[in-house]
């Protein structure tokens, strides 16, 4: 898709960001110091340039977006602030930038950027989705969030309506049982779902870690709140990507029939998986899992 160059100084947040817009089809390059920035970036020539405003560098964000540009007028910066002043968006207006980011940000929100940056959708899913929750706020947030991604969605409030609406509509293809409540047996519905369309993907969500309480009832896949568009791809092509209880991205997927599974630990804090270890892993990346 596009060249992405990140600056900063807090080598973490560069990788966090790097190993999220690489999943999105980009390839990405980082950089720790302003000076490496403008050395590389004038030589490599990225589409989108990422940068702290505030580096501890001589050079600021802005300056090495500017040396880049210099050779590359194309560039797309996303300048990265905890502190936007009116005097600083005048600068960076004056000095062609995109766009800006404030801390604290989410890497949904830079992934978001880099797509309207260089004009790109995000990946595709297959079929339209059913979202069940008796609870409206949390169906209309998913609905939001699936409609910002382009994808059809349909909403469910009660277990009747979800079975009335997936047999109305033969474009569903996933459900998604946001139910933690008495008024729906999920159990219960994700078979008789099931039941009217055999090849039906069901996942559960919920705020809390409940993985093993809707695998224990049949449901295969699980997805804390909240979740985005990305994240439930990456469910849908196996691939556990961050860590549901510390974020850190781990190089595994889920294994498919046929897979030899191995249990794998997260090396931040310990939660485990049965997973397969992503054959194009980097060494870097396998440092975040242990072999159990
Ligand atoms: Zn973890």
């Amino acid at each position: 898709m596009s060249k992405v160059l990140i600056v900063d100084d807090e080598p973490q947040y560069g990788v966090f960001l790097r190993d999220w817009l690489t999943r999105e089809g980009h390839e990405v390059r980082t950089a720790t110091t302003a000076q490496a920035a403008v050395d590389f970036g004038t030589s490599w020539s990225p589409t989108v340039l990422i940068a702290d405003w505030m580096l501890k560098s001589p050079l600021d964000g802005l300056q090495v977006s500017e040396a880049v540009r210099a050779v590359n007028p194309e560039l797309r910066t996303i300048l990265i602030t905890g502190y936007p002043s009116p005097e600083l968006k005048a600068r960076a207006e004056k000095a062609n930038v995109f766009t800006f980011i404030e801390k604290p940000f989410s890497l949904t929100e830079v992934a978001g950027a880099v797509r309207q940056a260089t004009n790109t959708t995000p990946p595709n899913l297959p079929g339209s989705i059913l979202v069940v929750s008796p609870s409206p706020t949390i169906a209309k947030l998913a609905q939001d969030t699936l409609r910002m991604a382009q994808h059809t969605s349909y909403v469910a409030h009660s277990a009747h309506d979800a079975k009335q609406v997936l047999s109305a509509e033969p474009a569903i293809s996933i459900v998604i049982l946001d139910c933690v409540s008495a008024s729906i047996d999920q159990g219960i519905l994700a078979e008789e779902l099931r039941a009217l369309r055999q090849e039906i993907i069901v996942i559960g969500s919920s705020e809390s870690d409940d993985q093993q309480r809707f695998a224990a009832l049949g449901v295969d896949y699980f997805m804390p709140r909240f979740w985005d568009s990305t994240g439930l791809h990456d469910l849908l092509i196996q691939r556990v990507g961050q860590c549901p209880a510390c974020g850190l991205e781990l190089p595994l997927r889920r294994p498919l029939p046929g897979d030899q599974a191995e249990d794998w630990s997260c090396a931040h804090c310990g939660g485990r998986f049965r997973a397969v270890l992503l054959s194009n892993a980097s060494e870097e990346e396998k440092r975040r899992v242990h072999k159990i």
